[in-house]
């Protein structure tokens, strides 16, 4: 099985839940995961408590940060 995220994969099976992983983050604090459906890469939560996402482009050690809200993943 293919690991997901829950952006790309909504039908609740996917490995990474990225709702459950914002709210169980701390502020300052950062997960990293593999996506194989998508770019996301990582999430993070900022010190005043937005969340941002990872976006891997074309290779592994170039991301784009992407600010979202909880409704958006
Ligand atoms: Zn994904």
């Amino acid at each position: 099985m293919k690991n997901h995220c829950s952006q790309c994969n909504p039908s609740g099976m996917a490995q990474f839940n990225l709702t459950k992983l914002a709210l169980g983050l701390e502020r300052g604090h950062s997960y990293s995961f593999v996506c194989e459906g998508c770019d996301n890469s990582a999430i993070y939560k900022d010190e005043s408590g937005f969340l941002w996402l990872a976006k891997s482009i074309n290779s592994e050690d170039n991301f784009e940060w992407v600010e979202v809200g909880l409704e958006d993943l």
